[in-house]
């Protein structure tokens, strides 16, 4: 029919086909990027409201590109994870910002805990508590400092994921569901799970005063947390009013460019594990 000729002709335009070419290189690059170094982390603290304490950091991981400089999560992440590369690599995130929050008490700063994000795919791994437990005691980390950022879709397998949430829970990890109120999560479920803390997404937290949809969104998740005994981080915190709308919801943490960006660890350890706010 008119409609199909119609699809096939957009499939084949040239501009359709460079960036399916563009792609497939991107891909093959990432392939080669974790044995030629190009990665790296960046940290950006988690801050108690209340006390303005940092009591965690975000690891966030940063692709320095030979040719195309510093490329973006949103854009290779996604097709890490359509090709399972995501899989290696989340691994090579999870070690090593493990062994930096280690090297970090190891120098003798208070102990942090560290959030790492989990993709679908390393999340679905059935072996994947065992493997964290094994690494964690050969680094000798105690579980409690690492903290696994899942989202709500991974958990849309209900039986599927509560098992596996249950064995990371049981090794001693802290579970957050991260960008929460951007996803499906029944409540009555979100009350059997066994998680931690709720991560209010940005988009809530950036227009909470402009938005007064937005500020009955973070109260409403706030105070449900107080109700389930999670923790509650909002993150995207850019400014002072945000940051007094929170404190004044109770939230307990904050995250964003109000406190810093996401920095490398070198930067990190100057900026806050050495100062004040320690
Ligand atoms: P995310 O996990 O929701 O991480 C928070 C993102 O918001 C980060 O973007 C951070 O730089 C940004 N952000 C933090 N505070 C503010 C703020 O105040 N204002 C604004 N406008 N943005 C803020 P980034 O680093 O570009 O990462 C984007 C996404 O890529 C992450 O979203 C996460 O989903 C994914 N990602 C990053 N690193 C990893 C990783 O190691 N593994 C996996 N699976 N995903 C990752
Ligand atoms: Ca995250
Ligand atoms: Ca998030
Ligand atoms: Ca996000």
């Amino acid at each position: 029919s008119a409609k199909e000729q119609g699809v096939d002709i957009r499939r084949y335009t040239p501009l359709m086909q460079m960036k399916a070419k563009e792609k497939l290189k991107l891909e093959n690059d990432l392939r080669r990027a974790l044995e030629r170094n190009e990665f790296y982390l960046v940290y950006q603290p988690q801050i108690q409201l209340s006390t303005r304490k940092l009591v965690g950091m975000e690891a966030l991981l940063r692709w320095q590109h030979p040719k195309r400089g510093l490329v973006s999560p949103a854009e290779f992440i996604p097709i890490a994870e359509e090709s399972g590369m995501i899989v290696p690599l989340g691994e090579w995130v999870l070690k090593t910002a493990c062994r930096q929050n280690k090297e970090w008490q190891n120098a003798g700063y208070r102990p942090i805990c560290v959030s790492v994000n989990l993709s679908l795919r390393q999340f679905m791994q059935p072996n994947l508590a065992g493997k964290i437990e094994e690494f964690l005691e050969e680094i000798g980390l105690d579980p409690r400092f690492v903290d696994l950022e899942i989202t709500e879709s991974m958990t849309l397998d209900k039986e599927k994921a509560f098992e596996q949430l249950q064995r990371l829970k049981d090794i001693g990890v802290y579970i957050s569901i991260d960008d929460f109120g951007t996803g499906y999560s029944s409540l009555h479920y979100l009350k059997n799970m066994p998680i931690d803390r709720l991560k209010i997404d940005r988009s809530f937290v950036s227009e909470v005063l402009e938005d007064s949809n937005n500020a009955a969104i973070v109260s409403t998740i706030t105070s449900m947390a107080h109700h389930l005994k999670l923790k509650v981080t909002a993150e995207g915190v850019e400014n002072e009013d945000q940051l007094q709308f929170l404190r004044q919801q109770h939230c307990h943490e904050g995250q964003g460019y109000f406190f810093s960006k996401p920095i490398e660890a070198q930067e990190f350890e100057n900026a806050f594990l050495r100062s004040a706010l320690y």
